[in-house]
């Protein structure tokens, strides 16, 4: 291809010396033309309008003026000299305020000259000025250069104090425009997608992002280099998912046999919900085409995932497999080996619980049983994962709440099998938005139990102040008389953890007076205890031996009483809105209608007031995620940290939703039809994917 511009070191760029390359290198990661370039503006100044005197009014912001300048006049003594000019047009005039350089400034401006004005407008009382505005003379034939979008690029202070502030980068890229040729930037969408989606040429765009002539240009460019950004990432993921299935032959569940069909037709208490079908539907058709299984199963909490995830077992069963579910502490895993064998009572099916703290006899019992093949289900925690843990074949593996797990520990998973890892379910109730989702678990199909039980009352949640205590302390003592059980939560954030501590210490006090012995109990568990010692405490909770459970966020998971039908959580200003969704998951899980209570101080910032908010209008996880996502942005969401989805440059999963799902579904489509992207048709995708996507360096690697 010969020389190619964008990859010129950015020293040999006109305006930039060893100086400032490396400013740019060590600021901003800009080494190349091509980086440089890649550095997209996050906003622009529209300069194609002109405001007239008149119309200024002290919020307009930032505008652009046209006038003759009437008066240059030094103001104030010594230190606090300013200079004041009137720029006055056809309308009215406007005062202009140099603070700094005023001598110099000075001697620059005439008197009766036309000029163009850039700047924010203030108000001191009602008179309108503009402080340190951009001021040009309009010279003859200069009036048509004036009308563009300046683009405004992210700065820092190095940059800015560096002349390479906005105006600088500015100057900086139209150099390398000069040079360039659209063949510096080859097209790399194939000429069907560009006409299907009406999108613009990819040189045209890099041009038009900096450089927009109007607002319709630049949202072309825009909406060209977002759909580019989001179908390659897409692109990449399914080429990964797709490549990993090739590699990955898995066993055939070929068959749906007695130990399923006795389950469902006999044993089942309750009628599945249509989401719960369809995603079984999903799965069994995933675990019988050979090649291996890799779901994720989101469902909000309560929605029946461990029905899910039985009979998704029952099915190796079936097939003459085994398999096994695991959870992330002991507490769960317990839980999940009690549901389970009750679903399970009366049918031939052996199920045992293996974790850390079951040692002995009993661990050499199960591990002889696992090993001979006539232990079918097995249960636990990562004891699950030692060495010493050998199945005789195990076909599915389930994991519950997996981002409490490691890639490694899940690599150890695949292990546990052969000649083929086993199919593999990951079960979550984190809620993740579907756009997010799309990326983050690209290479992974995704299964969503989107409907709850019938009959399941939804949580009521309601907002007070701490000078509303009484009369929530009231409101639960009414609940309690009722027989209920409840929690109460306390935040508890590494850094402040002592603080923490103490709030909760003091909380319990105030708990205990106004719930004193003999006619209440207390348990209190928070993350400082011994795990024994946090176990005993959940069990007479669990067993009514105690009313209210004082408790930090380590109950956020999993835990089920579904006696307990009141939530109070106190410093909810300090939680995320995703764990405020968890914690109160663990209410609303009996047949009672079930509270939770928001307790916060008075003052609120403003993302706090519509967390709050988002949490009393809705029980949907996926609603809440959204929201998140919104107020937090990508990066708040679990998991993304390490995805890569936050480098991207120019689009923003937030907002994106509608492109990216385009973007999805194109790529997709051309997977399933040329999954080696080796038709002519496709060429500039191949070789753009050879040289930018996954198997090329730097491409931060999602998995
Ligand atoms: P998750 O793990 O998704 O939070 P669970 O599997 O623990 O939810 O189910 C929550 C409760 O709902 C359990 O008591 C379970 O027996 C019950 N359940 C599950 N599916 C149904 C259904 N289709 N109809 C009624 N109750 C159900
Ligand atoms: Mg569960």
């Amino acid at each position: 291809m010969g020389r190619n511009l964008l990859e010129t070191p950015i020293e040999y760029l006109k305006g930039v010396g060893p100086k400032r390359a490396d400013i740019l290198k060590k600021e901003i990661q800009v080494f190349n033309f091509g980086d440089l370039l890649g550095l997209f503006p996050f906003r622009y100044i529209d300069k194609t309008k002109f405001e007239s005197c008149s119309s200024l009014h002290a919020d307009i912001g930032e505008v652009q003026l046209k006038g003759v300048l009437r008066r240059v006049t030094m103001e104030g003594q010594a230190r606090r000299k300013r200079l004041v000019a009137k720029l006055r047009d056809d309308t009215g005039a406007i005062e202009l305020v140099w603070f700094q350089g005023a001598s110099y400034m000075q001697d620059k401006l005439i008197v009766g000259k036309t000029y163009i004005v850039y700047g924010r407008v203030s108000a001191y009382g009602s008179k309108l000025s503009i402080a340190h505005p951009e001021i040009e003379e309009l010279k003859a034939g200069t009036a048509v250069e004036q009308k563009y979008f300046a683009p405004v690029y992210a700065s820092t202070d190095k940059l800015n104090s560096s002349g390479l502030d906005s105006k600088g980068r500015r100057r900086l890229v139209s150099g390398i425009f000069e040079k360039a040729s659209p063949s510096d930037f080859p097209e790399n969408l194939p000429k069907y997608l560009l006409e299907k989606l009406k999108l613009i040429p990819r040189a045209a765009a890099m041009r038009a992002i900096h450089f927009p002539k109007n607002a319709a240009e630049q949202q072309a460019a825009t909406n060209r280099l977002k759909f580019e950004e989001l179908f390659f990432l897409q692109l990449g993921l399914l080429q990964q998912k797709y490549g990993r299935q090739i590699r990955n032959k898995g066993y055939v569940f070929g068959q749906v046999g007695s130990v399923f069909h006795t389950f469902f037709e006999t044993k089942i208490p309750f009628e599945l919900t249509g989401a719960q079908k369809r995603v079984i539907k999903e799965i069994r058709a995933d675990m019988k085409r050979g090649v291996q299984m890799n779901r994720l199963l989101q469902g909000d909490v309560g929605s029946g995932k461990t029905m899910v995830g039985l009979m998704c077992m029952l099915i190796a069963i079936d097939n003459g497999y085994q398999a096994c579910m695991v959870a992330p502490t002991e507490i769960l895993a317990q839980q999940h080996l009690e549901s389970l064998s009750n679903y399970l009572e009366g049918l031939d099916v052996q199920i045992d619980l293996l974790t850390g703290s079951i040692k002995g006899k009993k661990r050499k019992d199960i591990l002889e049983r696992l090993a001979d093949g006539s232990l079918n289900i097995l249960v636990g925690t990562h004891a699950i994962f030692e060495d010493s843990v050998v199945f005789k074949n195990l076909g599915l593996a389930i994991t519950d709440e997996q981002h409490r797990f490691g890639v490694a520990q899940r690599a150890k998973l695949w292990q546990k099998s052969s000649p083929y890892p086993p199919h593999i379910l990951v079960m979550t109730a984190t809620p993740i938005p579907r756009t997010l989702a799309m990326t983050l678990y690209g290479d992974l199909d995704v299964s969503v139990i989107d409907e709850l039980p019938v009959g399941r009352k939804p949580v009521q949640t309601q907002h007070k102040t701490e000078n509303h205590r009484a009369s929530v302390f009231g409101f639960l003592r009414k609940e309690l008389e009722k027989g209920r059980q409840a929690y109460i939560v306390y935040p508890l954030i590494a850094e402040s953890e002592k603080l923490d501590l103490l709030n909760l210490e003091e909380g319990l006090e105030a708990v205990q007076r106004s719930f004193p012995r003999p006619d209440y109990e207390i348990s209190v568990v928070h993350g400082k205890m011994k795990p024994a010692d946090k176990e005993f405490e959940m069990q007479r909770f669990k067993n009514g031996e105690t009313q209210i459970m004082v408790a930090t966020t380590v109950i956020e998971v999993g835990v089920n009483v579904p006696n307990a039908s009141i939530m109070i959580i106190e410093n909810t200003e300090r939680f995320g809105l995703s764990q405020l969704h968890q914690l109160r998951g663990r209410v609303g899980r009996g047949a009672d209608q079930s509270y939770c209570i928001l307790m916060s101080s008075f003052k609120l910032s403003n993302e706090s007031k519509e967390r709050i908010a988002t949490m009393v209008r809705t029980t949907n996880g996926f609603e809440i995620a959204e929201a998140d996502l919104k107020l937090r942005g990508p990066g708040a969401i679990a998991g993304t940290r390490q995805s890569g989805v936050l480098d991207l440059k120019i689009a923003d999963l937030a907002k994106d939703g509608i492109i990216l799902q385009t973007a999805r579904q194109l790529a997709r489509m051309i997977m399933d039809k040329d999954p080696n992207l080796s038709s002519e048709a496709n060429a500039r995708l191949k070789w753009w994917m050879d040289n930018h996507g996954p198997q090329s360096k730097g491409w931060s690697k999602i998995s």
